[in-house]
């Protein structure tokens, strides 16, 4: 089948979490199965300007935004076997530091940024129609939206499905009313029906109401979603959508993630062998300024530093875990209270704790082989790849049994001996806590710490099963 992936992000040219990393491997391995893909995606200055070979198009588009006629042009890239990668170029909104917005809040002109960009996408697909419209996140809503209430603009596409994939529904796209006439939709969308969301325009809530089939990262977030605690004011839309509401795990790149082949990494090692892991250990400690003491654990952060990624009780249990026999290794970005915390933490504790603010692709690699635990408490987690990784990676996983943590990482039984992490079933700073006593003793228990880190590492969480799942779908719809 011909599939169209519309999304706001596509590793390895535009990235700030985990839709990047699904973007361009899931693409990649619906390849494999016999489709043919291509990914529409803006052009951001990270984009222009990363050194990817890019090529220009002859494609011109012009879209309506508001009462304007909007130009922009089309670049193509290309990933696996030569799935193209259209960016959509046009300079005004793209051309920026960031993706989204900056350390003083959203871009104010987002609405109209992603008006443009889903406007767009579907004018590059009348040229090349396909079989179905795959949009992801609040970005590429109204691609969702603008075919199905304005089928009359797009004949080209009347026989094309559409699907819908939320990763995280804590972004859903809400905009002052101010700016609907942006949409050139009509009036009568603007209803609580449609995308009216507390006298905001919501563009998530819109796909979920016109898209073919929705689908979410994680069998258990799809059933979390629709309960009032965690459906962000949308569980009701989505109970009524439960019959094409479908929870499909996101897999992990075993090409790019896998401490035998890990370009990232000074020394390699595998299951039988684990002397490479000892020795990425130590590096990590040598770059991070941490006494390399070999009877202590080493505990790994890689994360946003935010709400949703439980950050609060990391700080809440932090004082507790200076008294016990543990060094931090943190990297990540996010709110500036939590950066600063960090940062002053690091300050404090110099041979116990490592932090290191900001993005960067070739330190989260050497943390998930180098550290002994991994701790991602998060209050909610759609599907989560860390936790994925740091299982390959020999490096367990302390995690709170919500969405996808719960779908991927087993709790640890010491007396049956089986699981395959830590798994903390209330978000309270001592359940948290306890959970890490019990993986620090663990720890000490060589025989059965080796025993655990081997059954963690030979967890299979590969795209291609995730892959097969989607293609079902498609092919569904199909029918
Ligand atoms: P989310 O998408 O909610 O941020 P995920 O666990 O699904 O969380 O995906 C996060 C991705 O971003 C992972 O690939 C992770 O390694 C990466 N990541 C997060 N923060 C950083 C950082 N500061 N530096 C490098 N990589 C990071």
């Amino acid at each position: 089948m011909k599939i169209a992936m519309i999304a706001s992000e596509v590793t390895p040219f535009a990235k700030t979490g985990g839709l990047a990393d699904v973007l361009g491997t899931l693409s990649v391995a619906l390849q494999r199965l016999g489709h043919e893909l291509c990914v529409i995606a803006p052009a951001y200055r990270c984009v222009l300007r990363g050194g990817f070979r890019l090529e220009e198009t002859a494609l011109e588009l012009t879209v309506p935004v508001s009462d304007r006629q909007t130009p922009g042009s089309v670049l193509r890239a290309s990933i696996g076997m030569g799935i193209s990668v259209y960016f959509i170029r046009a300079d005004a909104y793209f051309d920026r530091d960031e993706l989204y917005g900056t350390a003083q809040g959203d871009y104010p002109d987002n609405a109209e940024r992603f008006t443009f960009f889903s406007r767009a996408a579907l004018e590059l697909l009348r040229r090349q129609p396909v079989d179905v419209i795959h949009c992801h996140d609040w970005q590429a809503a109204l691609a969702v939206i603008f075919l199905k209430t304005q089928a009359d603009d797009y004949p080209e596409l009347a026989a094309a499905k559409t699907v819908f994939t939320i990763h995280n529904l804590g972004f859903q796209g809400i905009f002052n009313q101010v700016h609907w006439p942006l949409l050139n939709l009509d009036a009568a969308y603007f209803t609580p029906q449609f995308l009216e969301f507390f006298s905001s325009i919501n563009l998530l809530k819109g796909a979920l109401i016109f898209a073919d089939k929705i689908t979410t990262v994680s069998p258990s977030y799809a059933e979390e979603i629709m309960t009032a605690e965690q459906g962000f004011g949308l569980d009701g839309v989505l109970r009524k959508r439960a019959a094409d509401l479908v929870g499909i795990l996101n897999g992990v790149d075993y090409s790019i993630w896998n401490p035998s082949t890990d370009p990232f990494l000074a020394h390699h090692y595998n299951e039988e062998s684990l002397t490479g892991k000892r020795d990425c250990k130590t590096e990590l400690r040598q770059a991070a300024g941490l006494p390399d003491v070999s009877a202590t654990p080493v505990l790994g952060m890689i994360t946003r530093l935010t709400q949703q990624k439980g950050i609060d009780l990391v700080e809440a249990i932090f004082a507790a875990l200076m008294e016990r026999n543990v060094q931090l290794a943190l990297l990540g970005n996010g709110e500036p209270r939590f950066e600063n915390f960090f940062r002053a933490a690091a300050a404090r504790y110099p041979d116990r704790v490592a932090v290191r603010i900001g993005f960067d692709e070739s330190l989260a690699h050497r943390i998930e082989a180098g550290a002994d635990l991994f701790l991602m408490p998060s209050l909610y987690e759609p599907c989560g790849l860390n936790q994925m990784f740091s299982l390959k990676y020999g490096t367990i996983p302390i995690v709170r049994a919500v969405g996808g943590l719960k779908d991927t990482v087993q709790d640890y039984d010491a007396q049956a001996q089986t699981g395959t992490g830590f798994v903390v079933q209330t978000h309270t700073a001592q359940a948290l806590l306890d959970a890490v006593d019990r993986g620090l003793a663990a720890f000490n228990e060589k025989k059965t710490w080796h025993a655990l880190r081997r059954r963690a590492m030979s967890m299979d969480f590969s795209w291609e099963r995730s892959a097969r799942v989607y293609s079902g779908l498609y092919q569904q719809l199909a029918n």
